[in-house]
């Protein structure tokens, strides 16, 4: 797992900062250390892939604790522990910017004046210069964890069908459950003269580089053989990889990907349903299967 707990926002300066050291709460611009008290539990995605979805560079610090972009060479910020921010020993960390996640929490910034991220409603207290943080030319960030955690993800495929000429549709559904339950059902018809054997795999990622696919096989008839035109399923289980990905699955959201296809060769398809997922995320995620 490529995500982290125990970070937190602090109630004197609302710098993100990592609070899971028991006796060390880091250095706060307002004096003395960080303020959990009132935070939600966010978390932090760290050394993953590149993705155009998430902005490399961020890092916590060593001395003050506080998440901080560090990919300017010449500029690492400004430390309320004195001079600037230090990335030795931090994870590379990923921020989600510009998003429709659910699962956190919008509206965060990061401060050109001292790298800081902070959560932007409020303007907390910069170490810079004593003042409030500043966000001009920030992304929106969005921080996983926090409020509006789902207790449910659904993913659709309303409406499956074939571009050639391959007469069979319908539609598939994927739903998740925080407690690593699921549930994977569809529907396909077979309006055409031709039987069909076929696969079909449904791909839900999470924003933490893991795809989980869900696959279903079958068999549906027409007019020139007897047999079912329809081919109907419903099942349901427990993974408890779905559980541990929770908010990273909740973080990404969004549709799921599919592929189909008349032949039972779904090694090609899985590869095929990948480079699609590829092209949107912009980078390649590890596939575990859940169902299939
Ligand atoms: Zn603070
Ligand atoms: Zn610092
Ligand atoms: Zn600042």
């Amino acid at each position: 797992m490529a995500i982290q707990a125990n970070w937190a926002s602090c109630a004197k300066c609302q710098g993100m900062h990592y609070a899971g050291f028991p006796d060390f709460k880091g250095v706060c611009p307002a004096g003395g250390a960080h303020e959990q008290t009132g935070s939600w539990e966010y978390r932090m995605l760290y050394d993953l892939p590149g993705s155009n979805k998430r902005q490399a560079g961020w890092a916590s610090c060593a001395k003050c604790q506080g998440l901080h972009y560090a990919a300017f060479p010449e500029f690492k910020g400004a430390c309320p522990a004195g001079g600037a921010h230090e990335q030795a020993g931090s994870w590379a960390y990923d921020a989600l910017f510009e998003t429709n996640s659910r699962g956190g929490q919008r509206d965060w910034r990061s401060c050109r004046k001292c790298q800081g991220l902070f959560y932007g409603p409020f303007k907390g207290k910069c170490p810079a210069d004593g003042s409030e943080h500043d966000p001009a030319g920030s992304f929106n960030y969005f921080l996983i964890g926090g409020p509006d955690v789902p207790d449910k993800l659904t993913y659709h495929a309303k409406s499956i069908t074939f571009s050639g000429g391959t007469a069979l549709g319908g539609w598939a559904l994927v739903t998740l459950f925080p407690d690593g339950n699921f549930e994977f059902s569809g529907h396909l018809h077979n309006s055409g003269a031709a039987a069909y054997e076929h696969t079909l795999i449904l791909a839900v990622p999470d924003a933490a580089g893991q795809i989980l696919t869900f696959r279903q096989s079958g068999n549906t008839f027409g007019t020139l053989q007897p047999g079912p035109r329809d081919c109907d399923w419903k099942t349901a289980g427990h993974n408890d990889l779905i559980a541990t990905s929770w908010n990273a699955l909740t973080a990404q959201g969004g549709e799921p990907s599919w592929r189909i296809d008349a032949s039972v060769n779904w090694g090609a398809i899985i590869n095929a349903l990948v480079d699609d997922i590829a092209k949107a995320a912009g980078y390649i995620g590890t596939v575990v299967s859940i169902v299939g």
